[in-house]
């Protein structure tokens, strides 16, 4: 490989070890050797995978890991309460000069509810619970399903069910609305059982149902409490070290600081100076910051986090990964740039390995 890579540089060309080359290219290199060529078979090779089986290989040594924080999403139904109640949670839990009069400007908030952590995400469109599965990874360990209890379960409320319940994610009702005149709990209990065949623990069920007023503030500490047993139960984990992968939860072009990036850390560590890759997107990170706009040095595992330093503005629910280099991230790059193209067009452009070439 050396020898290879050595010789064509002197031709101008930089190779990496482990760089995909397409047929084309492995076979006019061969020439430079007097070696023949000829295509038997070719296999697609995905350099995704091998990053996407190393983390699977680092989940089997469970010693390895370590508990994380919940990653909670509030889902349901149209006007049932479900922004008023992340309002609610984050004035109670964070501090008004740590805000500092600044708008939390991304769709996701940290809390610490006695000294343990906890991620609320905005809610994502429910398609993003399948594409997120899709890839293999869930943003969300835990949904809180919040039912006004004056207008009881609907269309939206199944609907959300539906996906929580195919990404496997436990649920927690919170029985929203509770100070109204209107409301009536025990009805709404009975239609989330005989709709949705969600059973209240005091009826003997196994689904957690706080009743709760988002617009009072009661129940709220409930449901704090109720996330976090909720936790400790389902055992969230993560790779606390290493390089990080993290889910993007939100991306837009910012007219001064170029693409911008909103994710949430599953994995490891990412620091200021980390290349990244997601997609086609790639860089190296300038910038993280905190869901307060502030600038932060480290973010670890179930983090919100914004990174500013990508070249492209990533897709929403793809995967960041941080890697060695910024060819790593580069190439990694150009595979998914290659592969979205490539489910364009009709051509398929045939690649192989440069060891497997070489090897041949
Ligand atoms: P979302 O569409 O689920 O995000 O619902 P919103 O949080 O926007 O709430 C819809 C409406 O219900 C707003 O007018 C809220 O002020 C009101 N609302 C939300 N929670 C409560 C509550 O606990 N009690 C009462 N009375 N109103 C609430
Ligand atoms: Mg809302």
């Amino acid at each position: 490989v050396s020898k290879v890579i050595k010789d064509q540089f002197m031709n101008g060309i930089i190779l990496r070890p482990g760089q995909i080359l397409s047929v084309e290219d492995a076979m006019n290199i061969a020439k430079n050797y007097e070696w023949e060529v000829e295509l038997i078979h070719e296999q697609e090779i995905n350099p995704f995978d091998a990053i996407v089986s190393a983390y699977s290989d680092a989940y089997k040594e469970s010693s390895r890991l370590v508990q994380r924080p919940p990653v909670v999403t509030v889902m349901g139904h149209v006007d049932h309460g479900k922004t008023t109640l992340l309002d609610r949670i984050r004035k109670a839990k964070v501090a008004e000069d740590e805000i500092g009069g600044i708008t939390q400007t991304i769709g996701a908030y940290q809390v610490e509810v006695r000294n343990k952590k906890i991620t609320f995400i905005d809610t994502p469109g429910h398609e993003a619970f399948t594409e997120m599965r899709a890839r293999g990874a869930q943003a969300t360990d835990i949904v809180v399903l919040v039912v006004a209890a004056d207008d009881g379960v609907m269309p939206q409320t199944i609907e959300a069910y539906n996906h929580a319940k195919t990404a496997n994610v436990p649920i927690i009702v919170a029985i929203n609305k509770i100070d109204k005149p209107n409301a009536n709990v025990d009805l709404t209990k009975q239609q989330l059982a005989s709709k949705l065949g969600l059973v209240p623990e005091d009826w003997g069920g196994d689904t957690v149902m706080v009743p709760v007023s988002a617009k009072t503030g009661k129940g709220v500490e409930d449901v704090l409490e109720m996330i976090l047993l909720v936790a400790e139960v389902a055992d969230i984990k993560c790779i606390p070290e290493g390089n990080a992968r993290g889910i993007i939860i939100d991306s837009r072009l910012d007219k001064a600081v170029g693409p911008l990036a909103t994710l949430v850390i599953k994995d490891g560590v990412l620091k200021p100076g980390s290349y990244v890759v997601a997609g086609s997107a790639s860089g190296r990170v300038k910038a993280l910051i905190n869901e307060y706009g502030k600038r932060v040095k480290e973010a670890n595992p179930s983090d919100p986090v914004q990174i500013i330093g990508f070249d492209e503005v990533p897709d929403v629910h793809s995967i960041v990964y941080a890697v060695d280099d910024l060819d790593t991230s580069r190439s990694l790059a150009d595979f998914a740039k290659s592969q979205a193209q490539k489910e364009k067009s009709v051509t398929t452009k045939r690649h192989v390995r440069l060891e497997e070439f070489l090897s041949m």
